[in-house]
């Protein structure tokens, strides 16, 4: 069941949950326009976190028909589930650098060749590769998704919200967040502390 929690005028917070991930759950928010909606990050694609998604478009009464979409990073717990809602009308933004590494290896590779830097064997990179959530439940490569590739600085009006797109690396090589000038509030993307969280995580896995 998805937690569907308003957090500002017409701006919501979609918590999806994440079975059997460390992670627990991801969240999405949703912004109403005047005549159309934004909802920012998608979920993984997965049956559980897409019911979840539904329960909540049906709860908001979103029309999707008249809804875009703004992808933070392509990591399947937040570009997972775009091609499931988007229509053939609907905006996908997504940041420009971010969009290179769409239906392509190269985050893989580069991530492997730095694991076999650091002493990881080639057989257990290659489980990973075939099990790892983000190759089972992410974004998958037949779905007919265009991207529109934003830049670090454009903005984007949905309603009462004036966001200007910010690229903020390190999570991923091309993240990117959402700030309102006006309400001096950057509220989508990766915290600090989501941040810290996936860390700690990534320690325990591989470290500890
Ligand atoms: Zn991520």
């Amino acid at each position: 069941m998805a937690l569907v929690e308003k957090i500002f005028p017409d701006l919501f917070k979609i918590e999806l949950p994440l079975p059997d991930n460390p992670l627990k759950a991801v969240n999405c928010y949703l912004v109403a326009g005047r005549n159309r909606w934004l909802l920012v990050d998608t979920g993984m694609n997965q049956r559980a976190c897409k019911v979840s998604m539904a329960q909540a478009l049906k709860a908001l009464a979103v029309d999707l028909s008249r809804t875009d979409f703004f992808i933070t990073h392509i990591h399947a717990d937040h570009a997972g589930q775009v091609s499931v809602w988007a229509k053939q009308n609907s905006k996908i933004y997504i940041g420009r650098k971010e969009a290179g590494f769409v239906f392509t290896d190269s985050l893989w590779n580069q991530a492997c060749r730095q694991a076999r830097a650091h002493g990881f064997d080639a057989e257990t990179l290659q489980e990973i590769r075939q099990t790892h959530p983000n190759r089972k439940f992410g974004l998958k490569g037949d779905a007919p998704v265009q991207f529109a590739r934003v830049s670090d600085g454009d903005t984007l009006r949905i309603g009462d919200y004036h966001f200007t797109c910010i690229e903020t690396p390190g999570h991923s090589p091309g993240h990117m967040c959402l700030y309102d000038d006006k309400k001096r509030k950057p509220w989508a993307g990766l915290g600090v502390r989501e941040i810290t969280r996936a860390a700690a995580l990534l320690y325990q896995r591989f470290c500890a």
